[in-house]
């Protein structure tokens, strides 16, 4: 198999930024016109009425989240940290979710006006005494682990026991202390399920039946329903040819937001999808040896950067950016046709990237451009064990 992306095409601006970073190469590029095309591209297929959001976790750089800000509805932040950040990038709607808020983190949700994805009993109670504390009213959607739906995709967070949302059986409970908190005013429902599902119709099925059983839930217990967010999921095929199809999950969209009373919104909040194709991890190989049998490349960078494909397993597509000059006064390490392991700087044989990827030629100086690294990239990776330098953070 070959470790070249088809064409070995990379975006010429990239390439420039490439070349003009520090050596040895080792920098992530962000480019905000891939940004901004993604989220049009997603803006044009879902009808009106659908609220877009973009998920911080999937990357919390400022200039990413701010072009995101700048396009989209809102943030949907899952820390005290990402709310900070959403607030300073202007963010119009923030909704602030995740399964361990501190009162802290809910005294700044209620300060920034955001809605809060409530995430169990307890919390509600919290979040109702910070509120009234404040004087505020703020708008919860109840966040529910609904049973026995589960769906295609890595990460399934609902409809099997995870720490995430309201078991469905306690909702009624709930819904009834809601409507006795004076300091929350219940508008709706979060039922964030999957991630990186590549089936848009079931998706899209998905979301058409969490507006349903919304919509039923809502006129059983008697909630006035504003707001169904079905969180994000839309996937990314890092290793294939598979695209989620926007325009199918977008028509599979409007039957479900016709389903919804007027007043209603439904929300989608997606993270990979949104940020995956702009980011590339670039690192240089510093060396490159045979060992057992088996050629290396070793580079100025690795899992701590970019840990996604070790996370996942799987190894990640590259292609090969040539670096012409030479320094040293002896030969340039270099293998032509070969099959090589990609590893990174760290003392763990598990710091790889790819493995057995077949490589036209490679030397050592030259860089490897790890695309579709956007999401999840940086974001998630352990950077500081070992203590090498950070990458650069180039953005376009
Ligand atoms: C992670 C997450 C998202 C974004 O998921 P993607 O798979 O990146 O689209 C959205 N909502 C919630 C609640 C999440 O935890």
């Amino acid at each position: 198999m070959t470790g070249e992306l088809a064409g070995g095409g990379l975006p010429a601006a990239v390439v420039g930024a490439l070349r003009a970073a520090d050596r040895p190469v080792c920098a992530y590029v962000y480019d905000r016109d891939t940004l901004r095309e993604r989220a049009a591209r997603l803006r044009a297929a879902v009808p009106p009425g659908c609220s877009l959001l973009y998920a911080v976790k999937a990357n919390g750089h400022p200039a990413v989240v701010g072009a995101l800000a700048a396009v989209l509805d809102g943030l949907e932040v899952a820390s005290g940290g990402e709310l900070a950040l959403a607030v300073s990038a202007g963010a119009g709607t923030v909704v602030f979710g995740g399964p361990a808020k501190t009162d802290a983190e809910l005294r700044a949700a209620v300060a920034a006006g955001a809605l809060v994805h409530v995430e169990s009993g307890h919390e509600l109670r919290r979040l109702d005494l910070v509120a009234r504390a404040a004087g505020a009213r703020v708008p919860v959607a109840v966040r529910v682990n609904r049973a026995g739906r589960r769906l295609a995709g890595s990460h399934t967070m609902a409809g099997e026991a995870t720490p995430f949302g309201v078991d469905e059986e306690q909702l009624p409970a709930v819904v009834r202390l809601a409507r006795g908190s004076p300091g929350v005013r219940l508008v709706g429902f979060h039922l964030h399920a999957v991630s990186n599902n590549l089936d848009a119709v079931a998706h899209a099925g998905f979301v058409a039946e969490a507006v349903r059983w919304s919509v039923a839930v809502s006129d059983r217990l008697g909630v006035a329903l504003e707001y169904v967010n079905v969180g994000g999921g839309l996937g990314v095929d890092y290793t294939g040819g598979a695209v989620f199809d926007v325009a199918a999950f977008g028509a599979g969209l409007v039957p479900a937001v016709a389903a919804l009373p007027p007043a209603a919104r439904l929300v989608v909040e997606p993270g990979r999808f949104l940020a995956a194709d702009a980011g590339w991890y670039a690192a240089e190989v510093l060396d490159l040896k045979r060992v057992h049998g088996r050629w290396f490349a070793v580079l100025r960078g690795g899992t701590h950067h970019f840990r996604l494909p070790a996370a996942w397993g799987y190894s990640h597509p590259f292609t090969v950016l040539p670096v012409p000059g030479w320094d040293y006064p002896f030969e340039r390490p270099r293998v032509v046709d070969v099959d090589v392991d990609v590893v990174g700087e760290l003392c763990t044989p598990r710091d790889v990237l790819a493995r057995g990827r077949r490589v036209a030629r490679l030397r050592a100086g030259d860089v490897l451009v790890f695309g579709r690294a956007g999401a999840y990239g940086w974001d998630i990776s352990h950077h500081d064990f070992l203590r090498h330098p950070h990458p650069q953070q180039l953005v376009l």
